[in-house]
């Protein structure tokens, strides 16, 4: 038979820098229902997933919420650090205590603070005005209503605690249901430690019920959620990691743009010789040479993307990058023969990009953007043009920078801010819980298409050169989307 389609080592030893959109992979051979497929998969050299998804360490993306929902998906979070150290860990500690991913939907303030702008069914009053944090008192939304545009403490208009119903922390789902039966309350508070870490609503035990059922989730050796944390490279990480490391935190990130310098070597090997059992995974990096520095540093993960993210402007700043298609290739390679995985960082906008990421040899796909918009990440909903929004930024953006998260960008010793990323909007996804599985089905759909039933087998697949790509021209990437309608409703599930 006639070659048809062109091997992956050809076509990107081209002299083209290809997105996940420039390249379109051939249908092979099924043999297998979809069901069959796995998307079981390495994060770093010791840490399993059950599923290849992963958040970003973004201010507007992984938090305690965010931690814990992933973890219960069979997915990770990273934390970010534009924080303090200890507010870092705190938040760490908080999503480990999140035994049921449930994300509250009622409001909290401190005893100091006037009512919100809007508020849910109830507003907690806690010693620290979130959780977890013990809890001073509570006000319905019906008597907040009547303290509208009154200047007046929270605190001082309170139902007392003794009528609150407080459970363990680890109580599972069928437990919290039987005490809503019995005692015929409308939430529950879970406790661990003396400190309320959770306050669920009967109606939140509902939605939870309403979504795909959970699979394996990832927990660690601890038997609680494993959560990841990012430090940057200067000497006061070192104190910044001793923290997290107490917090609990299962696997480090060295939350560089460009990964391959000596600041990052050095701490990697700081991180290796000081913690031996705590995987780092180092980055960011896009060529095989940046690749191959880290990987004898020690690293036990390589995080992909220069220039790819939604909300990064680095190859229009800097003039460095690299097309992501081509860097997840690129770099799969040389971490392959080392067996250190990869994690393709940026670009996710469906679930088309996330076969091709894991096909051209990630074994993780990392998403800001993709996450920004759920119910779990951070920051509350707004409305833009009528359309119900939640704030995502880059961690280079002048914003997020004047927080702190400058040092990923401008290294060590920059005093000049210089922005590589933007702030901006995302449309509500409603909860991960529900988009992410569906997403892994489609997922497991576009595995099936390429007749290969886990990971492992489409790496093999694509190395033997049984899996063909092309190119797609600007005609073929119109073609490949919705076209010629007068009007259309996207509904993905
Ligand atoms: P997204 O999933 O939104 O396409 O991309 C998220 C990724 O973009 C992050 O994981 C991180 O690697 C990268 N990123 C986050 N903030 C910025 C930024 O301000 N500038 C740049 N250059 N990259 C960013």
């Amino acid at each position: 038979m006639e070659e048809d389609g062109t091997k992956a080592t050809e076509l990107f030893s081209r002299g083209y820098s290809f997105t996940y959109d420039d390249v379109i992979f051939h249908p092979h051979y099924i043999d297998f229902p979809t069901d069959a497929v796995s998307l079981s998969t390495r994060f770093t050299r010791n840490i399993r997933l059950s599923i290849p998804c992963v958040a970003s360490p973004m201010d507007t993306v992984s938090e305690a919420y965010m931690a814990a929902s992933m973890a219960a998906l069979g997915g990770i979070a990273i934390v970010h650090s534009n924080c303090t150290p200890s507010q870092q860990a705190s938040i760490i500690r908080a999503a480990k205590s999140l035994r049921l991913p449930i994300t509250p939907s009622v409001s909290f303030v401190s005893p100091e603070d006037a009512l919100p702008a809007s508020y849910g069914r109830y507003v907690f009053i806690t010693e620290s005005g979130g959780l977890p944090s013990k809890l001073l008192g509570y006000i319905s939304s019906s008597d907040c209503d009547g303290l509208r545009d009154k200047q007046v403490k929270l605190i001082d208009y309170k139902r007392d605690c003794k009528t609150v119903e407080y459970v363990p922390w680890n109580y599972d789902l069928g437990k919290i249901e039987g005490i809503f039966e019995e005692k015929k309350c409308d939430f529950v508070a879970l406790e661990r430690d003396g400190e309320v870490v959770n306050v669920v609503m009967k109606e939140d035990v509902v939605r939870l019920k309403g979504y795909p059922k959970l699979g394996a989730g990832t927990v660690g050796a601890d038997g609680e959620w494993m959560v990841g944390a990012a430090i940057g490279t200067r000497e006061s990480d070192k104190k910044r990691l001793e923290h997290l490391v107490k917090a609990g935190a299962n696997v480090i990130v060295l939350d560089s743009s460009q990964g391959n310098s000596i600041y990052q070597i050095e701490m990697i090997k700081f991180i290796k010789k000081t913690y031996p059992q705590l995987d780092v995974i180092g980055g960011n990096v896009v060529t095989m040479a940046q690749a191959h520095n880290l990987i004898q540093a020690g690293v036990d993960g390589l995080r992909v993307g220069m220039g790819s993210g939604s909300i990064c402007t680095t190859q229009e700043v800097c003039a460095v990058g690299r097309g992501q298609a081509t860097a997840v290739y690129k770099v799969s390679l040389i971490a392959a023969q080392h067996g250190v995985p990869v994690i393709a960082d940026g670009g996710i906008s469906n679930s088309g990009h996330i076969v091709k990421a894991l096909a051209l040899g990630a074994s993780t796909v990392m998403m800001g953007s993709f996450l920004a918009g759920s119910t779990e990440a951070p920051g509350a909903y707004e409305y833009k043009n009528g359309q119900r929004v939640k704030e995502y930024r880059g961690m280079g953006s002048l914003e997020a920078m004047t927080k702190g998260s400058d040092q990923r960008y401008l290294g060590d010793t920059a005093k000049l801010k210089i922005a590589q990323g933007v702030v901006g909007a995302v449309a509500d996804k409603g909860s991960v819980l529900k988009f992410i599985p569906y997403t892994m089905q489609a997922v497991k759909q576009g595995f099936q298409d390429l007749g290969a039933s886990s990971l492992p087998s489409a790496h093999e697949l694509l190395k033997s050169g049984t899996l063909r790509l092309e190119v797609r021209t600007g005609a073929a990437q119109a073609e490949g989307g919705i076209h010629g309608l007068v009007s259309y409703e996207k509904k993905s599930f």
